[in-house]
């Protein structure tokens, strides 16, 4: 989706935009310079004198006028301190408050219906899954595949499996890290399927990668969940191999995931989940959910809901099924509304947010070698916060005297309590 952000005021507005930009980016939408190409406006408004406010209100009448198609979302102080009169300007379609400003690209996305599917497995879903940073790379092993889920257009885009030699990747690896990174996140578009084209597996390729490199951190990208090679998850009692899995389910129906043509069924996953837990305590499972495919029923939906409840996981991503031109559900009858759509988007994210919750309460007091990426500004203590992950991918925060640099270092933590965007831990 492309997104056109536009500002009026103060210094903080723009930063603010910036933010925004970037975290749009990170979901796999990009932001446009041209108002005609978007499908979703922002606007930051400004009221810090009558004039501002006057602005502010031609802006949005303005943009709605040469963009009537594109949602409108409508942030700042004048939105906050006139906000049932910017709700009813003609083409608003939601206003996030001042208060909300640090959630606006998680409220625009899901309140408007707009979080819409990811056209392949690992992109773009991919990154904003994992952060990027200094500290961690995608290593791509493999591209294209050989299965025909019905809401993919990968087939159609990528065309066939093709592996990336074992050597080549290991020769990657090591050059990072002579470059300094710490973390190599292994990636493919169906990375199960790794190595069937030159007579390997991806048990191989990960086990040559722990032995040829000494990369300290290495993490699996999204995983579809069939299948995984004999001797899967024995890999994982290798400390370097990051206790995280992200497995796209999609659906918690069996026959919605028939539907999709989905080679792994509800009770197969359970058992990939059992075996990944029982492997490594506190492994932390994540994955996709499509709400509202084509023909999902009400008994369906139940289902689905109770499945995933039933099982837990650490994070969900979820993404409202939208039609695409070439696939085989885009054609399926029964498609639907946005209305429901929306309500089961709805439900499934605060039973995520609750999921997430639990995993989270589950892992405080235990100590993590926790990767530091960046910090904040000095806090008003005159302390510094630092943000980093645990191996098995929780965002963990500690906050050091002014002065001592964590970045990019691996350092231990004790899990104290959690905060809305992340742990609060101590260094041990
Ligand atoms: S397994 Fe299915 S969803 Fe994943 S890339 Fe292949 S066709 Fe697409």
């Amino acid at each position: 989706m492309q997104i056109h952000l536009k500002t009026l005021g103060c210094r903080l507005n723009e930063a603010e935009l910036e933010t925004w930009a970037q975290a749009f980016q990170a979901k796999g939408h990009s932001v446009t310079r041209n108002l005609s190409d978007a499908q979703l406006v922002v606007i930051n408004s400004c009221a810090v004198t009558q004039d501002a406010v006057k602005k502010s209100k031609q802006l949005i009448r303005r943009i709605h006028r040469d963009n009537p198609q594109a949602k409108l979302v409508v942030s700042g102080c004048y939105a906050t301190l006139n906000e049932t009169e910017a709700a009813q300007l003609m083409g608003v379609d939601l206003i996030v408050g001042n208060r909300d400003k640090n959630r606006l690209v998680e409220k625009a996305l899901t309140e408007l219906n707009l979080d819409s599917m990811p056209a392949m497995s690992t992109e773009p879903g991919e990154v904003s899954l994992f952060s990027r940073g200094r500290q961690r790379a995608f290593v791509k092993v493999q591209d294209g595949c050989r299965y025909r889920c019905t809401f993919c257009i990968v087939t159609v885009a990528r065309g066939e499996e093709h592996s990336r030699p074992i050597q080549a990747v290991i020769d990657e690896i090591n050059a990072l890290q002579n470059q300094g990174i710490n973390e190599a996140i292994i990636t493919g578009v169906h990375l199960g399927g790794y190595g069937n084209d030159i007579d390997s597996n991806l048990v191989e390729l990960i086990s040559e990668i722990l032995a040829k490199t000494e990369i300290p951190r290495l993490r699996l990208g999204s995983l579809e969940p069939w299948e995984l090679p004999d001797g899967f998850f024995e890999l994982f009692k290798n400390p370097r191999l990051m206790p995280h899995l992200h497995l796209p389910l999609q659906s918690g129906s069996d026959s919605v995931l028939r539907r999709m043509a989905r080679r792994c069924k509800t009770a197969e996953f359970a058992e990939i989940v059992q075996l990944a837990r029982a492997a490594i305590p506190h492994f932390n499972i994540t994955t996709d959910i499509i709400v509202g495919f084509p023909g999902e029923t009400e008994q369906e939906w139940r289902e689905s809901y109770d499945y995933i409840q039933n099982l837990g996981f650490g994070h969900i991503h979820i993404f409202s099924y939208s039609p695409r031109e070439g696939t085989k559900a885009a054609g399926l009858p029964d498609q639907i509304g946005q209305e429901i759509k929306k309500q089961r988007s709805k439900q499934l994210h605060a039973l995520a947010e609750s999921m997430k919750q639990d995993f989270v309460s589950a892992n405080l007091g235990c100590l993590a070698d926790v990767l530091w990426e960046g910090h904040t500004e000095s806090l008003d203590n005159g302390m510094t916060r630092y943000f980093g992950y645990t191996p098995n991918y929780l965002r963990v925060a500690c906050d050091v005297s002014d002065g001592a640099s964590l970045e990019n270092r691996i350092r231990p933590a004790k899990l104290q309590a959690a905060r809305s965007q992340f742990i609060e831990t101590v260094l041990i």
